[in-house]
């Protein structure tokens, strides 16, 4: 009778209070975790692929001066040695939001069939699962404790095709480049442009995965003219959470396809591999390089209103990209590239703002000469190259057994193993330099630049690219705000490695908060001017608010879509992913 009553109550509820059937995915210390001959079987489906994961923080653990501690502290310096191990990930930790953790083992997958085998056995044992690629999420995406980690870190087979046709397509043969999912920028640089001599649109960074930049959307040195690295996808072989191999591309599972150009990582599947599109090189590229004082206030703010005005008459095109810096020290920093420009050219360009600088010279202080130049575009990702030539741009691999190739830009060694303090992103219209709005650009920037350094990354945003760049954007799955911005504007802070728990290598969690409320306020002033921006998913704010909308805009109920078609039931999970709303904050029970 009882049973019968509640259960006639319960079909009177509105449906939402209705409790769902819990799903509670199981550790380590859970009864329901697998036995240890399951995990055999699991090791025999992969060929013995299967690894417990060791976490190298524990190295620290007989003591903080300990050889062994002080090789850990260096080590995480190297995005080489992070990449090579599966227990870390180059962001070690962002203060109150997460720190890396190692999963209990890793599936180091070498094909689709690994990558199935471990997709099926954490459906069926109900693990969280998680995926790591280049390891390079700065929101510990590729993180979670008491999980199984698919990890793609060996599947690096690079494949130049000179006739690729999409599975199912009618479309021309094209030149392309097939990588596996754990493929890092640099081998598919080194293959494409260092070896072949030509182009395939990817990150900046050399060692961000492909698999995990691509799901994001994507942004490179050359975006301003070439787009969105994801708009560049002709293919993808994917793992989804029925355990099929599926093929995505424009004609097969274009859902899917649609979802996987930067509807964020970790989500809709796992990519075992990535067809991308390859293009002609120009001959040349190159670069602005310098740093300007400003002796007060006041001058900064006339610098700052001279840049934007130069900016939007002289640079705001598809030939010259990356960023500039405004800091609170009053200085701003120019590190620009350029497209197929000659040395004198690029030169020229620059000529009315030094003059403009030198007729200043009281007020504003050039700190060194401004490296204004070219080179050959077929070795910007050559460190041979680069190391006769001294262009100083490259950090090397220094361990006894590191190929050559394992080199990264200086630029970007502040980010290696770095712990965050805070960190947030947004799209500025390109309506802000207009003639009657500079002004008001100008003032936010300046406004901005008083609690932290605010870096406009003008490859970022698409507007002022030629329209095939913008209208292959509009079909990906990001925000479509990126097509009429000039620049992501990006605020970030932080310390370098440390991690909780380990004495003299603390993250400073006071100095983080003060930093992280500087790092908001500084993006305030932006936001009162850019208020419907929009931020890039890979590089935005732990704690973003309506995240859905500012990383997909109006794109997010279609990934909502694609999401239960694929993963009903939420194997796939990622912190402020598509459905991720559905699951507590680690993945482990669902709402
Ligand atoms: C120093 C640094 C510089 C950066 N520079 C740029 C830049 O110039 N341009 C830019 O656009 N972004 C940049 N980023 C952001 C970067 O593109 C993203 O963080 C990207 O998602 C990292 O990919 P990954 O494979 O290296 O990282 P991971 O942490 O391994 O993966 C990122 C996400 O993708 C998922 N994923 C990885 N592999 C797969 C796969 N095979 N299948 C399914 N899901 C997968 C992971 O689960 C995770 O959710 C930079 C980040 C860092 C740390």
């Amino acid at each position: 009778m009882k049973a019968s009553g509640a259960a006639s109550l319960a079909a009177a509820w509105p449906r939402g209070l209705v409790a769902s059937p819990a799903i509670r995915r199981v550790r380590p210390s859970d009864p329901g975790w697998p036995s240890k001959a399951a995990w055999k079987r699991l090791n025999d489906a992969v060929d013995g692929n299967l690894i417990p994961v060791e976490f190298p923080i524990n190295a620290c653990l007989s003591g903080t001066q300990s050889a062994d501690c002080n090789a850990l502290f260096a080590n995480v310096k190297n995005p080489y040695y992070i990449g090579d191990n599966p227990g870390i990930t180059q962001t070690l930790g962002w203060v109150d939001a997460w720190e890396t953790k190692p999963s209990v083992y890793a599936v180091a997958a070498r094909n689709a069939d690994d990558i199935a085998a471990a997709v099926d056995f954490a459906r069926e044992n109900n693990l969280r699962l998680v995926v790591k690629g280049g390891g390079h999420s700065y929101q510990g995406t590729s993180n979670a404790p008491d999980s199984l980690l698919i990890w793609t870190r060996h599947m690096h087979d690079v494949a130049i095709q000179n006739d690729f046709v999409a599975r199912g397509c009618k479309s021309a043969p094209q030149r392309a480049v097939t990588v596996g999912s754990g493929t890092i920028w640099l081998q598919a640089y080194d293959a494409v442009t260092t070896k072949a001599g030509a182009y395939v649109q990817g990150g900046g960074c050399t060692t961000v995965g492909v698999a995990g930049l691509i799901q994001s959307g994507g942004f490179g040195s050359f975006s301003k003219h070439y787009g969105m690295a994801a708009a560049g996808l002709l293919e993808a072989e994917v793992v989804t959470a029925d355990g099929k191999v599926r093929i995505a591309n424009a004609c097969t599972n274009p859902d899917l396809f649609w979802a996987l150009k930067g509807g964020g990582g970790g989500t809709f599947g796992v990519v075992s591999k990535l067809t991308l599109r390859v293009r002609d090189l120009p001959e040349l590229a190159g670069g602005a390089d310098f740093t300007i004082k400003a002796s007060s206030d006041d001058a900064y703010r006339r610098l700052i209103r001279q840049f934007v005005g130069f900016y939007r008459d002289a640079l705001f095109n598809d030939r010259w990209g990356e960023q500039a810096h405004f800091s609170p020290d009053n200085k701003l920093q120019i590190s620009m590239v350029h497209l197929g420009l000659e040395t004198e050219q690029s030169r020229k360009v620059w000529q009315p703002f030094l003059n403009w600088l030198a007729q200043s010279s009281t007020a504003y202080t050039i700190e060194g000469e401004p490296g204004i130049g070219s080179m050959p575009f077929r070795h910007w990702w050559d460190p041979d190259w680069s190391k006769e030539h001294h262009r100083d741009a490259f950090k090397a691999d220094s361990r006894s057994n590191a190929s050559p190739m394992n080199v990264w830009w200086n630029g970007d060694a502040g980010q290696v193993g770095w712990v965050i303090w805070g960190f947030e992103s947004l799209w500025m219209p390109a309506s802000l330099l207009q003639d009657d709005s500079q002004e008001k650009l100008a003032n936010a920037l300046f406004a901005a630049s008083r609690f932290s350094a605010v870096e406009l990354h003008f490859n970022k945003g698409l507007a002022g690219a030629p329209s095939e760049a913008i209208e292959s954007a509009k079909d990906t799955a990001m925000n479509p705000a990126v097509c009429g911005a000039f620049a992501l504007a990006i605020v970030a802070d932080g310390q370098g490695p440390a991690y909780p728990g380990i004495p003299n290598h603390e993250p400073d969690a006071a100095m983080g908060r003060a930093a992280a409320d500087a790092v908001h306020r500084c993006m305030n002033e932006l936001r009162a001017v850019a208020s419907s921006g929009g931020a890039y998913v890979s590089e935005s704010n732990f704690f973003e608010s309506d995240f859905e909308h500012s990383y997909w805009g109006a794109n997010y109920v279609r990934l909502a879509e694609i999401k239960k078609k694929y993963d009903p039931d939420g194997l796939f999970f990622v912190h402020n992913g598509v459905g991720s709303k559905h699951w507590t904050l680690d993945g482990f029970t669902k709402l």
